[in-house]
């Protein structure tokens, strides 16, 4: 058990963070879309201590995390061209590229894989602590493995207090939803996980983007897509935009059973409800900056979370609607 500590990014806590880091302790550190984990990605057993904390499936990899300065090439290998011209695009950014490594990075951080997902956030504190570390750092979201991603430190503290000695705090992430996960071993580059970086943003610099087969997109209503994930501790019905005669009357039933029904919506819909609303804003960016935030307050005020699918018309909506509905339920 540790007592944990939230500290505010300066000289002195990036010191604590350095030492606990280069001694095989694991700490939270913010980035620009979530909070993250943050271990020594070369050691085995500093990695282990990230999947613990978090209670992590050990078979799903982490994301190793490098300063702008960092040499990448001396842990993964450029296979194609259009590496380059994204990395001129989008780096430091909230994109992750999975590299064919050089076999470098701890076995437990890649989960065995013969890959390695690199990320350089752009987040001023992300970039401070990196670079006083200077060793590449391995880190998923600083929560608890199924539990909503943290984008506050005070989230972080929620999930793993006890568990690790120290969060760095740096205030609200502005992001809001995970990086952007995009393999570029292969001759078009896949995305694996959906996030700001879109499928238009890359095809218009490399000319050609996929999804993944097995991302679940935007398609709320696809069956068995869903597994529970980004999820808040509190009830949760997902509805479409043309449900809302369904909706509200699932708020009313909850209304009489003598719960705490909120919905949370975007502005659009906000105007045409009465009652509790959690309002998401307008914009697709919006939208994603407050979605976890909204989800962490949801869980603590209100019984029954009523949320509404997601259509701004940006592609941002993709990995908007691949969150949240594996967070809520649908109905
Ligand atoms: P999280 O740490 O929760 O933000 O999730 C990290 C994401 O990156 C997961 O979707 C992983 O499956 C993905 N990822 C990390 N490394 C690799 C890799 N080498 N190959 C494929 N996906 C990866
Ligand atoms: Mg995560």
């Amino acid at each position: 058990m540790f007592d944990t500590k939230v500290l505010k990014i300066n000289d002195k806590s990036l010191q604590i963070a350095k030492d606990y880091v280069l001694s095989g302790e694991v700490v939270g550190f913010p980035t620009e879309t979530v909070y993250g984990l943050a271990g020594f990605a070369f050691l085995d057993d500093a990695v282990k201590k990230i999947f613990i904390a978090k209670g992590r499936p050990q078979d799903n990899p982490l994301i190793v995390h490098l300063h702008r300065d960092y040499d990448v090439d001396k842990i993964v290998k450029v296979e194609h061209d259009y590496v380059y011209k994204l990395r001129e695009a989008f780096v430091p950014g909230p994109i992750t590229m999975v590299y064919k490594s050089r076999g470098v990075v701890s076995p437990v951080a890649t989960c065995g894989l013969d890959t390695v997902g690199i990320r350089i956030p752009m987040h001023d504190g992300a970039q401070e602590f990196l670079k006083s570390v200077d060793v590449p750092i391995a880190a998923p979201s600083a929560n608890a493995s199924k539990h909503t991603s943290p984008v506050t430190a005070e989230h972080v503290y929620e999930d793993l207090k006890g568990k690790i000695p120290l969060i760095l705090d740096g205030g609200k992430c502005q992001g809001g939803i995970e990086s952007t996960v995009l393999d570029v071993t292969t001759e078009t580059p896949i995305i694996l996980r959906s996030g700001l970086v879109t499928a238009e943003m890359i095809k218009k610099v490399v000319g050609r983007c996929e999804y993944s087969k097995n991302l679940p997109t935007d398609k709320v209503r696809a069956p068995g897509m869903k597994y529970r994930h980004y999820s808040p501790k509190c009830q949760t019905a997902l509805f479409g935009r043309d449900e809302l005669d369904k909706a509200i009357e699932f708020y009313n039933q909850s209304l009489k059973s003598g719960l705490t029904p909120y919905y949370m919506c975007d502005g659009e819909i906000a105007k045409k409800l009465n009652g509790n609303v959690l309002n998401l804003g307008n914009t697709a960016s919006e939208i994603a900056s407050n979605l976890y935030d909204a989800l962490h307050k949801g869980e603590k005020i209100a019984d029954v979370l009523i949320a509404f699918e997601v259509k701004t018309g940006s592609d941002v909506d993709v990995g908007i609607m691949n969150r949240l509905s594996k967070a809520c339920e649908r109905r």
